[in-house]
Order: structure tokens, then sequence, then C-alpha cells
């Protein structure tokens, strides 16, 4: 047992798993969470008999680290269908999975989609982004993810109809500018696994990472305003003094004194989502797929129905529809009639039969990182002798990023505590990066 006073500032996916590795190795930690419950960024709401996960967020199986902390079989995964649909008011398009069904290739040839030399690029990265170590990806030279479009010759039909809309909805920003070695690594963890969700929403993630926690202490409410030095003040209450502190949320809302190192790691801008709920009789799409709506005439950048990938998001017998606007509606009044009229028009169901549920306005949705990052140093994110980062920002916006970077902080503090007695390793290294002194 190790009895140093370790304090976890968030009690998201990072807090969690620096948590399990501090637990792991005998300490106690103490978790203090501002909000009233765990999951940070990845929560699931119970409303009027619906599973709302905030904001359309998916699982990709072949994501490394998550593999190390999550029992895939428990959270009982449901799983998308590699297959996309393409809704426009002259039609819907079906695009075919090309690992699942090669043959898809020819009807490619004649579809609006794009042309038979895009789905053999798309097979070629495939092909490439698989043979590349996830470190690798991160390593090499990037553009923003439009300009690789343009750079690997990709047709304006396919930029278009399918590879601008579904990446904007990955990345939820209006423009590609993320880069292109975060959208390599999302494409490759898309074709190496699948995408999923828990039969009972996202956040059973944090709520099974919780589950395995036997030793750390967990404060909700417990909102941090400023730490000095070991001391840390908390709203309301006394103040506490810490040994070591991870701080697994952003570190420059705790302080001017924090503010200023932190500079480095995160401009501090964030991509936002718009995230509207409707029920509906029935699904229109009736398909556990991904419905894209390309271009700027509509709003809505890409849709599903919750209830074709999990019947449980639902307990009313209606279908469960989820709505993603990655552009600014900030200025728009009446946005749920007007996305149900947008529906309308792509589905040919009245806009009435679509009944509001909840709209989530999500603006530090995604951290911008200009040069995303597979992993890092432990020492690199020790802000002063007690003080340690952990968190999406610092490597890249991802649950796997945000599992990374916890294990990361918990390894220095670990690390650190372990310098002049016996069982001492040595620095840790990093697969393909220099140990700094
Ligand atoms: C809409 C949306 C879609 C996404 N889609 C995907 C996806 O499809 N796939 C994917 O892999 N990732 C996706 N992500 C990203 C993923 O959710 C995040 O990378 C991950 O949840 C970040 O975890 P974190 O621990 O780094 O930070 P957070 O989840 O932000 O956790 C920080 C915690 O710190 C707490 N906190 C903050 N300030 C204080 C304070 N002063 N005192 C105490 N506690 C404090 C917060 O309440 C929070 O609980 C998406 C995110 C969003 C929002």
């Amino acid at each position: 047992m190790n009895d140093k006073k370790v304090y976890i500032i968030g009690a998201g996916i990072s807090g969690l798993v620096a948590a399990y590795e501090l637990e792991a190795v005998g300490y106690r930690p103490v978790i203090l969470e501002a909000s009233s419950s765990i999951g940070g960024r990845l929560k699931t709401d119970v409303k009027d008999g619906y599973l709302l996960d905030r904001g359309f967020q998916i699982f990709l199986t072949g994501y490394r680290e998550a593999k190390k902390y999550l029992n895939y079989d428990t959270l009982n995964l449901k799983y998308f269908d590699g297959d996309m649909v393409i809704l426009r008011t002259d039609g819907t398009i079906h695009v075919t999975d090309p690992l699942k069904n090669p043959a898809g290739i020819i009807s490619m040839a004649f579809s609006k989609v794009g042309n038979i030399k895009d789905k053999i690029k798309l097979l070629q990265m495939v092909t490439s982004v698989l043979s590349k170590s996830d470190e690798e990806i991160f390593s090499q030279p990037d553009l923003t993810t439009e300009e690789f479009f343009l750079a690997k010759g990709f047709s304006p039909e396919i930029i278009f109809n399918f590879l601008n809309p579904l990446y904007r909805g990955i990345f939820l920003e209006e423009k590609l500018t993320t880069s292109s070695n975060m959208f390599e690594f999302v494409f490759k963890m898309f074709n190496k696994g699948k995408a999923a969700v828990p039969e009972l929403g996202m956040q059973e993630i944090p709520n099974q990472l919780y589950s395995r926690l036997k030793q750390t202490e967990l404060r909700l409410n417990t909102k941090v305003i400023n730490i000095e030095g070991k001391k840390i003040t908390i709203e309301n209450e006394d103040a506490i003094d810490a040994d070591e502190i991870i701080c697994a949320c952003k570190p420059d809302y705790l302080g001017d004194e924090l503010k200023n190192k932190f500079i480095n790691y995160h401009d501090g801008k964030y991509n936002q989502v718009t995230n509207i709920y409707y029920a509906i009789q029935r699904s229109f799409i009736a398909q556990p797929i991904i419905g894209l709506v390309p271009g700027e005439n509509f709003l809505i950048n890409n849709l599903h129905f919750p209830t074709d990938i999990s019947a449980a998001y639902s307990t009313t017998g209606k279908a469960l529809l989820s709505v993603s606007i990655v552009n600014d509606v900030s200025t728009i009044n009446d946005l749920e009639e007007t996305i149900a009229d947008e529906l309308q028009q792509l589905s040919g169901v009245d806009s009435r039969y679509f009944e509001h549920i909840h709209t989530y306005k999500i603006k530090k949705a995604l951290p911008k990182i200009v040069s995303p990052t597979y992993d890092f140093i432990p020492t690199q994110v020790q802000l002063d002798k007690h003080i340690y980062l952990a968190g999406d920002h610092l490597v890249n916006a991802s649950l796997n990023g945000a599992m990374i970077s916890g294990r990361r902080a918990a390894e220095a503090i670990i690390l650190n505590d372990s310098v002049g007695k016996p069982e001492y390793l040595g620095p840790i290294s990093t697969s393909g990066m220099e140990v700094q002194s």
C-alpha cells in the first residue's frame, strides 16, 4: 500500500484510467469531480424513455489502448454496419464498404458518389494505413485533411458526397483543418475494427472503468478552483494538501499559475457540435448505418437512428433519431423546426412526425490539436514537481488518446516515486520517441 495522497482532478476517461493504473501499484487515489457524475464528455442521459448520448460518439474497437481497460463482452457492444447512406434531395445513395463487399466496386463506377478510381484509391489507402503502426501514422509530415484528400487525387464528387460529410461529422468542423495524421488514424481504426456503441449507451464505458476501481475515493460535485504548489482549493470547501496532483481536465481552468505553464500544449480552441434527438414511429433508414448529408443546402451534416444499432435506446416503441450539425447555429431561433423541415425534405416523412426530444449544444466538444500525437513521454506533462497533466488535449481527441494520457500521468508519478528505490527501472520510453532527460 502506498500512502501518498494523490488527487486526480476530473472523472472523465483520462482521470478514471489514471486512478486504475495508480491502484494497480498500491495507491489509493482520490478523484475530485466538479459535476454530479463520472464520464466527462462521455455521458448518456435518460429522458422520456430514451437513452441520449451527449453528442454522437462511437467506440472504435480497433483502439489499442482501450483493449487494456475495457471488457468488450460485458459492454455488450452493438455494431454499425460498415456501409453508409448518402441522403440527397434527388435520392439516396448506398455506399458499400469495399472490404466487406469488394463487388460493390463495380456499382461505384456508375454511382453519383465518386468514380471507380476513387474506390480503388480508398482500397489502396486501407492497405496503406493497415501496414503502418499507430505511432508511424502520427509521426508522418502532415497536411490538413482537406489538403490530403486533394493531394491523394480523390474526385470532387467523392469528396463532396462522402469524405467531407463523414469526416466533418467525426472531427466536428465545417472545414476539414484537422491533421491528416488524425484522419489516417481514424480511417485505420474504421478498417481495423468496427464502430460500435455499448447496448445501454456510451456512458457504459466510464461506468465500466469506474466499476473496476476498488481503492479510489470519488468526490462528486467538487469543483477545484485553484492549485498552488501542493495546495488544492475547492469551491465552498477547505483547501486540501496533496502529495501529487493529476489534472485530468484542462488545467487552464485551474488558476493562472497553471495556465501560463500550459499554453505550450493546446491553444484552447475547440470544435463544437449541436446534436438534436427526435422520436418517430419508424426509422426511415432501418439499418445500423450512418446517413451523410452533403453540401451547404442543409444544416444537417449526418444522422443515424441509435435504435437501429441498439434497440435499448428506446423503451417507448418509437425509433430514436440523432442528428448532428457542425455549423454554428447559435443565431437560429427555431432550430428544431428548421431541422425537422430538412428531415422532411431528405426522408419524405412529414416534419410534424418528428417529435423533438432534446438538443445538446456542445461548445467544447473536441480540442483543436494542431499536431496530434499518439503518445508522449510521461515526464513531458509534468508541469512542476507535483503536478501532472492528463486529458485528450495532450495527444489526440479520442477515447484512445484520453486513455493513453491517463496512463502516462499515473506512470510519471509511479516513476518519480520509485527514483532512488531498488525497483527503479530508469526513464520510461515510448516507441518511436526519444526519451528526454
Ligand atoms: C460530441 C462528441 C463526440 C465525440 N466523438 C468521439 C468518438 O466518436 N470517438 C472517440 O474516440 N472520441 C470521441 N469524442 C472524444 C471523447 O469523448 C474525449 O476524447 C474523451 O471523453 C475525453 O476524456 P478526458 O478525460 O480527456 O476529458 P473530459 O471528458 O473532458 O473529462 C474532464 C473531467 O474533468 C472535470 N472537471 C473540469 N474542470 C474541473 C474542475 N475545476 N474541478 C473538478 N473537475 C473538473 C469535468 O467535469 C470532466 O468530468 C467525442 C467528444 C464529444 C464531446
